[in-house]
C-alpha cells in the first residue's frame, strides 16, 4: 500500500510539469521566430535580469539567444566595453509606463563587425516589480534593417498576448489536474461502498434479514449515484461534441413541478428541512425538452437541499414576458461572492472541500446552463455570500399558439 501511494503522486506531478513545459516551449518556439531584436527584463535600480528574448537577437549578433539572457550579459564581448556601463544603467533607469526612451550604443558581432545601433526602451505595465520591454529599432549603416516603432509596438502586444495565453493554459491545466482527482474520487467511493457491502453480503457478515436488506439497499443507492456521475461527465462531452440532441414539446409545468415536489419531498424531510413550490399563474406551459428541464430542475433542486443544513426550498415558476421564469431558493451555505462568476465554468467548484463533504461532480451548473441555453432560456446565480443562501433563476421560452 505504502509503496502505491509514494509512486501515485510522482506521476502526476510529472505529468503536469511536462505539460507546463510543453506550453513553454511553444511559447519560446514562437518568441525565436520573431525576426527583430526584442527583449523583456526585470529591472531594479542597480540589477538588469533579462527574461525573454527574441530570435532576431542571434541574426542581429550572431550569438545564440541564450548569450542575452546570461546573467552576466555584460561582461560578454556582445556590447562594446565602453558602451556596457552605461547601457546597464540606462536600462536600470527607465521607469516611466508607456513612455519610450531610446539609447544608442555599439554590438559587436560575433564576427567582430560593429554595428551602431539604437535601442528603445519603456517599461512594461506599472506594477513596482518594474518589467520592461526594450527593442532594437535603428541599426546604423544598414538600411532596410530598421525596425518602426509599430513593429516594436505590435511585438510588444504578441508578448503580452502570449504571456497571457500562457497563464490560461496553466490555469486550464490546473483545474483539468483538480477535476480529474476529483472525479476519480467520486468515481471510486461509491464503487468501494459497492464493492464493501457486497464483500460484506457474499462473505455473510449480516445478521438476518434486514441487515442484508439494508446491505444490499446501501450497495444500491451507491450503484445509482456512481451511473448519476458518469451521466454527468457523459453529457458534457455530448454538448461540447454538439451531440446532444432536444425534443422540444409543450410541456405543462405544472405537473412537471409536481413531480420535483413528489421526488424531493422525501429528501427534504430526512434533513429536517422543508420543500415548497409555488406556482403562481396556473396553468403554465414551456415550449421544453421535457427530460431536459426536468434534468435542469433535479439538479438544480438536487443542489439546493444539498448545500442546505437548515430551513429549506422553495420552488417557484411563474410568467415573465415571453418566458416562464423558475426559481430555486435556499437558505442553505451560500456562495462567496468571488466565486460565483466561474460557477458555471466546467470543473468548478465553489469550495473542494466542501464539495467533496456535500459529492459531486462540480458538473451539474455547466449542464444545466447548456441545457437552459441549448432550449432558449438563461440562467443565473445568486448568492449574497456565505451563510446567505442560494437563489438559481433560469428562464424558459412559454410555449405560443405559432409552436403548435
Ligand atoms: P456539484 O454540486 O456536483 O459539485 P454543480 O455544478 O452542481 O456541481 O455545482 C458547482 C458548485 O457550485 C458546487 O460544488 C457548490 O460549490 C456550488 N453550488 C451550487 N449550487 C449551490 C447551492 N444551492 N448552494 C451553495 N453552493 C452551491
Amino acid at each position: 500500500m505504502l509503496h502505491m501511494k509514494r509512486n501515485r503522486t510522482p506521476k502526476r506531478l510529472s505529468r503536469h510539469r511536462t505539460e507546463n513545459k510543453l506550453a513553454a516551449s511553444r511559447r519560446t518556439a514562437h518568441i525565436e521566430k520573431m525576426p527583430c531584436f526584442i527583449y523583456t527584463a526585470e529591472v531594479s535600480s542597480t540589477e538588469f535580469v533579462p527574461r525573454d528574448c527574441t530570435g532576431g537577437f542571434r541574426t542581429l549578433t550572431g550569438y545564440t539567444t541564450a548569450s542575452f539572457l546570461k546573467e552576466d550579459f555584460y561582461n560578454t564581448t556582445i556590447v562594446a566595453r565602453k558602451d556596457a556601463e552605461l547601457l546597464q544603467k540606462f536600462r536600470c533607469s527607465v521607469n516611466s509606463a508607456n513612455v519610450p526612451r531610446d539609447v544608442s550604443y555599439t554590438i559587436v558581432t560575433r564576427q567582430g563587425k560593429n554595428l551602431s545601433v539604437t535601442e528603445q526602451v519603456t517599461v512594461l505595465g506599472a506594477d513596482s516589480s518594474r518589467k520592461i520591454i526594450g527593442g532594437v529599432v535603428t541599426l546604423s549603416g544598414k538600411s532596410g534593417h530598421s525596425v518602426s516603432l509599430s513593429t516594436l509596438e505590435r511585438d510588444r502586444l504578441r508578448f503580452e498576448e502570449m504571456a497571457k495565453l500562457n497563464k490560461h493554459l496553466l490555469e486550464i491545466n490546473q483545474l483539468k489536474d483538480e477535476f480529474l482527482a476529483n472525479t476519480s474520487h467520486e468515481l471510486r467511493t461509491p464503487l468501494n461502498s459497492i464493492i464493501g457491502f457486497l464483500t460484506l453480503i457474499t462473505e455473510g457478515y449480516y445478521e438476518g434479514v434486514e441487515e442484508l436488506r439494508l446491505f444490499t439497499r446501501n450497495a444500491l443507492d451507491s450503484s445509482y449515484h456512481l451511473l448519476s456521475v458518469i451521466n454527468d461527465i457523459l453529457d458534457v462531452s455530448k454538448i461540447e461534441s454538439g451531440k446532444m440532441q432536444l425534443q422540444i414539446e409543450k410541456v405543462y409545468v405544472d405537473e412537471l413541478i409536481e413531480e420535483i415536489s413528489t421526488l424531493f419531498k422525501v429528501q427534504a424531510d430526512q434533513k429536517g428541512l422543508t420543500f415548497k413550490c409555488s406556482l403562481k399563474e396556473p396553468p403554465l406551459f414551456a415550449s421544453a425538452d421535457l427530460r431536459k428541464l426536468k434534468q435542469v430542475l433535479i439538479n438544480l433542486a438536487g443542489n439546493a437541499i444539498k448545500f442546505t443544513q437548515t430551513g429549506g426550498v422553495i420552488v417557484t415558476a411563474e410568467i415573465k414576458d415571453r418566458h416562464v421564469k423558475f426559481t430555486i431558493k435556499d437558505t442553505g451555505i451560500g456562495i462567496p461572492r468571488e466565486k460565483q462568476d466561474k460557477l458555471f465554468q466546467k470543473f468548478i467548484q465553489a469550495d473542494g472541500s466542501a464539495t467533496r463533504r456535500h459529492g459531486g461532480s462540480g458538473l451539474g451548473l455547466v449542464i444545466s446552463k447548456h441545457l437552459v441555453e441549448m432550449m432558449g432560456g438563461q440562467i443565473e446565480i445568486e448568492s449574497r455570500g456565505p451563510g446567505t443562501g442560494t437563489t438559481v433563476i433560469f428562464t424558459i421560452p412559454k410555449w405560443t399558439k405559432e409552436d403548435a
